[in-house]
């Protein structure tokens, strides 16, 4: 039976053909490396070549994939990885969902929504350490439509400590065209809506009721983001519901069919795995080995070149360190999930107040110090959307892989912003180092571009971007 909302929706992951796909032996490695080749010269792979490198077993052939990851990851974005916050706003829920903290039938969370002065503490806490990014989280509530989404953002673009937040992106339940018109009114950058499970049964298993439980209602936000002028929308699935080799291709089906439909395809890709949550409802029977959730990401980067890729800190610290390089190209930092964390204190986790465990607890600024130490450039960029280089505009530099033209002179503007204003001596030390070495690197152009904003920086202007 469709539901209501659904009606007239027809489903466009092709289920049977994935899992014919899946089903094949082992590609030989001419064909291999002939998709790897298609990836590096930036074409966007097909269902059929993503499949191909899902049956790669072969350690020396993985490497492969491995390194052209990495080298595609600093052919299209250059070597800087942006920096953003998660903010939780409020956690009341009406649906099921086995694997979250936040389900409606768990009465160990204590329920919270923030008010509008809670919230500005929080953002008046996260500038003081350096924050310009932040994705919004709520439960899905009748109490968080869209008028109370906007409210906030607009509430925490006015909320100024010297700094200020500068892009506020949208992890929420999906909204009806006008819902989205509204938050888009209110400046936000991505919309993000995680599918969870592209897999249908497994779906219905874990969504028993409530809203969320309309698979295609779900598979269609994005839709309705684009109809509504949110043309930077995000995918995402939860590994570990389901076969991680299914969800790769469902990602890959979904990001198709939004460049069928709207010639543009998804701004970011997430890849979250389960986690421990507070009196969850479910066996994990998936679980995604760190060895294959490797593979994931570098098929993931190979797959969409253009895509954006985030890498949480529901990830351990040592972890992430390695798979960065496999093709990520954001991070969080100094990150905290219980709604109030910033600012009520630096206490232990609380799995009563979040909605899972994380696996990486560090401040942002050592998450940055790590990043300089690896050779990275740490970026608070929110230059795009605030530029209108959002959908086919970002697509348009993303897709050949010109924006690192854009992306490494802002990366090193910000970073200079971020050193003078709120690093210790040691970062500021080992940053300044970086941007010395990037700036040699560089090529005439983008070196006489990038020592312009950075001049403007050292005469103490703020936000200078290009
Ligand atoms: N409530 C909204 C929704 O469901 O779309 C907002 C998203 S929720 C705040 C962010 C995401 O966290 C979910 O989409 C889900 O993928 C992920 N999540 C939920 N429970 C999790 C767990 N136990 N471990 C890891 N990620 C989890
Ligand atoms: Fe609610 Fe989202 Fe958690 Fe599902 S994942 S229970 S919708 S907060």
């Amino acid at each position: 039976m469709p539901h209501p909302h659904s009606e007239g929706l027809t489903d466009f992951i092709p289920a049977a053909r994935i899992e014919e796909l899946l089903a094949r032996p082992p590609a030989q490695a001419g064909e291999v490396r002939a998709v790897i080749d298609k990836s590096t010269a930036l074409q966007r792979l097909s269902l059929e070549d993503m499949a191909v490198l899902l049956s790669v077993d072969d350690p020396a052939l993985q490497e492969e994939m491995f390194e052209a990851a990495r080298r595609l990851k600093r052919d299209v974005y250059g070597n800087r990885i942006v920096l953003f916050a998660p903010l939780y706003i409020g956690n009341k829920c009406v649906n099921s969902c086995r694997y979250c903290g936040f389900r409606r039938e768990n009465d160990q969370v204590v329920r919270r929504t923030l008010t509008d002065d809670e919230l500005r503490a929080e953002v008046h806490a996260l500038v003081s350490k350096g924050h310009k990014r932040l994705v919004i989280d709520y439960g899905e509530h009748p109490d968080y439509g869209p008028e109370t989404i906007a409210h906030a953002v607009r509430v925490i673009y006015s909320a100024k400590n010297g700094g200020e937040i500068r892009r506020i992106n949208v992890n929420c339940a999906p909204l009806d065209v006008a819902g989205y018109r509204m938050v888009k009114e209110a400046g936000i950058g991505t919309y993000q809506i995680f599918q969870e499970t592209y897999h249908r049964p497994t779906y219905a298993e874990m969504h028993p009721r409530g809203p969320k439980a309309d698979f295609l209602w779900r598979l269609y936000g994005q839709d309705r983001a684009m109809e509504g002028g949110c043309d930077d929308v995000g995918l995402g699935a939860l590994f570990g519901l389901y076969d991680w080799r299914f969800e790769a291709m469902g990602l890959l089906a979904h990001a198709i069919h939004l460049e069928d439909t709207f010639g543009v395809g998804p701004h970011t890709f997430s890849f979250p795995r389960l986690k421990e949550a507070s009196n969850r409802a479910l066996q994990p029977q998936y679980i995604l080995s760190d060895a294959d959730f490797k593979r994931l990401i570098a098929i993931l980067r190979l797959s969409v070149p253009y895509v954006g890729m985030i890498l949480t800190a529901r990830e351990p610290a040592e972890l992430r360190r390695q798979l960065i390089d496999f093709g990520c190209s954001q991070i969080d930092g100094g990150t905290r999930i219980e709604i109030g964390g910033y600012s009520e204190g630096e206490g232990e986790q609380d799995l009563a107040r979040e909605q899972f465990r994380i696996g990486d607890n560090r401040s942002l600024e050592e998450v940055v110090a790590e990043l300089l130490e690896m050779g990275e450039i740490p970026s608070f960029c929110t230059a795009c959307y605030r530029s209108g280089r959002t959908g086919e505009h970002f697509m348009e530099l993303a897709k050949p892989g010109e924006i690192k033209h854009r992306c490494t002179p802002n990366a090193i503007a910000t970073l200079a912003e971020y050193l003078a204003d709120y690093a210790g001596p040691e970062t500021r030390q080992a940053g300044e180092a970086v941007i010395a070495r990037e700036l040699e690197r560089l090529d005439e152009s983008d070196r006489r571009l990038t020592e312009r904003l950075l001049a403007r920086v050292r005469e103490g202007k703020r936000d200078v971007y290009c």
